[in-house]
């Protein structure tokens, strides 16, 4: 199974993501956690990326483009993924489908998740991070942390959550919705590319409502998939 998942920051596209991967036992490309975890482990990618990504920028497409095209290739990917953060950009929409069709890797679906700029920025403002991954959002009942204030608690194990430093900042925040909510050249005018190109390739694309609960996000999305 090979999904390419859109949405804005905050959409709970890394949520819905995480339960298909978790179904389906596929890889999970996450541009944005690939980019944090080289910072994590100080690599001269992580240092250069880390400049972009402390202020909501988008990484240079010739970073970018070429490590998603690569870990693509990796062993793990054999059985399928779930991509998650990238296209962001016409450019990267492009690179992305011309190297599937050189590869002859075919896409089986692709999600569209749709929130609006008010509840994503809320949501980015709220997300905590669970150090096992369980998802935490102040913003979002049935996931908000245990606490009055910082530092708060999982929901789910109670362990200590951190805040993103990007997620902490509105500004950064407005920059990165910008990205995505921008039709000429942001991720919005990625989306309008690959969805004119699941027209043409007869690919299924999926349209959800990410203002409604998890559980039924996830329920339209699979039924969106022709899953049970
Ligand atoms: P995310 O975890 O998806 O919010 O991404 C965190 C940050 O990683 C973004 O704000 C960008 O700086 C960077 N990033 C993630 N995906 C991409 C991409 N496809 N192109 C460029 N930069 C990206």
């Amino acid at each position: 199974m090979r999904i390419l998942i859109f949405g804005p920051n905050g959409s709970g596209k890394g949520t819905q993501s995480a339960l298909l991967v978790n179904r389906f036992q596929v890889a999970h490309i996450e541009s944005g956690a690939i980019f944090r975890d080289h910072a994590k482990r100080g690599t001269e990618l992580g240092k250069e990326a880390k400049t972009y990504t402390d202020r909501g920028a988008l990484v240079p497409d010739s970073i970018t483009i070429p490590m998603i095209l690569d870990r693509l290739n990796a062993a793990d990917c054999a059985k399928g993924w779930i991509l998650d953060g990238f296209p962001r950009n016409p450019s990267q929409a492009i690179a992305l489908l011309d190297g599937l069709s050189k590869a002859g890797t075919p896409l089986d679906a692709v999600v569209e998740i749709q929130v609006d700029r008010e509840i994503a920025k809320a949501r980015l403002l709220g997300r905590r991070t669970c150090p096992a991954g369980h998802p935490n959002n102040l913003a979002i009942p049935g996931i908000q942390p245990v606490g009055e204030h910082e530092p708060y608690f999982c929901w789910k194990c109670g362990a200590e959550l951190i805040g993103r430093s990007d997620d902490m900042d509105e500004n950064a925040i407005d920059i990165r919705l910008n990205i995505y909510f921008d039709a000429e050249n942001g991720t919005l005018a990625a989306v309008q590319r690959v969805h004119d190109w699941c027209k043409k390739s007869n690919t299924t694309y999926v349209t959800l409502d990410g203002s409604a609960k998890i559980d039924q996000v996830q329920a339209e999305l699979c039924q969106g998939l022709g899953l049970t």
